[in-house]
């Protein structure tokens, strides 16, 4: 049996063993094709101790090198990639109408295997469906599958799906997605998920404190922090549709009144046009985009919707100070078809003090795979650890 002291200086040896591997691998899913040089000069490694760990490295399967384009000057370098037998994570989006299954390498870009439409509200057979296809990419990867995780139109508690507006579920539980026993299986809301992909690969990166806000049925997003959303004390964080900002008389189906969610989607739209509510909001309200230029009726219901949105965003800015908001899904469609309406109700909105130097508002960059982004990296976050890389190693040695 280990001592204290004993246990404590393994540890130790343990940290340093993977300190400089795991700082390299970081660098790789920050700069997917980065070169040896580069991460040896952005960690302040000597050319000798970046080429030892990569070497090391590769040895155990976790990246490959290639020689990089000599560029006149500096000596010659190789740029990193993930190797061929390298671990992998599987990404699942599952989404209103349909699924979209990915694998990742450890640069954390997923690729998608297999899709599927699904329209049906019986969630047993939307999961078995999702379940026979993350066991086929199971199948074809075998032991370098680390990690699963799913990205789900739903608002998730303790990792468990507990209500979902837009699929029409209540809680529905996911554990049969795990393709074998014991392999982590990671839920996540989707715009959640986007948000904290947004602030690490899109239009937030680099920032410290990112707001994601994005329409699809409703509002969804997150704050992220230093790359990781805020999800509070259960997981169910962020549901900043569920705010009372829209109409007090109005009982949204989430149980709540007055939610900011029926005041900023298609619903919204067509409640402003005297028509029935949509089945689908999100095609209404495109479609109303469409029909906007030429019909006054619709262009004033699109901007009375873009008003209620813009104040939205100006309430949260104040409450949660962001360095810089991203729009994703219908939300940047919306802000550009009635701007006008959409910036006055923002900056009226806002506290005195924010108004001369307000966070910037831009669209999201990683569109439709924002989710997906964002279940790749929390799956290889899991990973790409101390104990993640010790059981890889274990794996792949002796
Ligand atoms: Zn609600």
């Amino acid at each position: 049996m280990a001592s204290p002291t004993g246990r404590a200086r393994s540890v130790r040896a343990r940290d340093a063993r993977w300190r400089g591997a795991l700082a390299v691998l970081d660098e790789m899913r920050r700069r997917p094709g980065v070169t040896r040089a580069d991460v040896a000069r952005r960690l302040a490694l000597s050319t000798g101790s970046a080429t030892e760990i990569t070497a090391r490295l590769r040895e155990l399967a976790l990246l490959s090198e290639t020689p990089a384009a000599a560029t006149g000057r500096g000596r010659p370098t190789t740029v990193l990639h993930p190797h061929p037998r390298g671990p992998v994570v599987i990404a699942v989006d599952l989404r209103q109408e349909d699924w979209r299954c990915a694998v990742a390498e450890i640069d954390g870009r997923p690729r998608v295997s297999e899709e599927g439409r699904h329209g049906s509200r019986h969630p047993a057979k939307v999961v078995a469906a999702v379940g026979e296809a993350v066991r086929r990419v199971h199948d074809r990867f075998g032991g370098r599958v680390r990690a699963v995780a799913v990205a789900v139109a739903a608002t998730v508690r303790h990792g468990a799906v507990v209500q979902s507006a837009t699929l029409g579920w209540d809680a529905v539980d996911l554990t049969g997605l795990a393709p074998a026993p014991g392999l982590p299986l990671l839920v996540g809301n989707d715009a959640t998920l986007a948000g904290a992909a947004e602030a690490r690969y899109g239009a937030a990166a680099g920032a410290g404190t990112a707001l994601h806000v994005t329409i699809e049925v409703g509002v969804g997003g997150t704050l992220v922090v230093d790359g990781l959303p805020i999800e509070g004390a259960t997981g169910a964080g962020g549901e900043f549709g569920h705010l009372p900002l829209g109409d007090p008389a109005l009982r949204c189906p989430c149980g709540a009144l007055g939610c900011w969610d029926l005041a900023v989607d298609g619903r919204a739209i067509a409640r402003h046009l005297g028509e029935p509510p949509p089945r689908d909001p999100r095609s209404y309200a495109q479609a109303a985009l469409a029909r906007a230029e030429g019909d006054a009726a619709v262009r004033s219901a699109v901007g009375r919707t873009a008003s209620g949105f813009g104040r939205g965003i100006a309430g949260l800015i104040n409450a949660l100070d962001p360095g810089i908001v991203t729009l994703g899904g219908f939300a940047e469609p919306l802000r550009a078809a009635a701007a006008e309406e959409f910036a006055a109700a923002l900056t009226d909105g806002l506290m005195r003090f924010r108004r001369a130097d307000p966070p910037p508002v831009v669209a999201a960059t990683l569109g439709d795979d924002g989710a997906l982004h964002g279940a790749a990296a929390i799956a290889l976050d899991r990973v790409l650890t101390e104990e993640g890389l010790d059981a890889w190693a274990a794996d792949h040695t002796g």
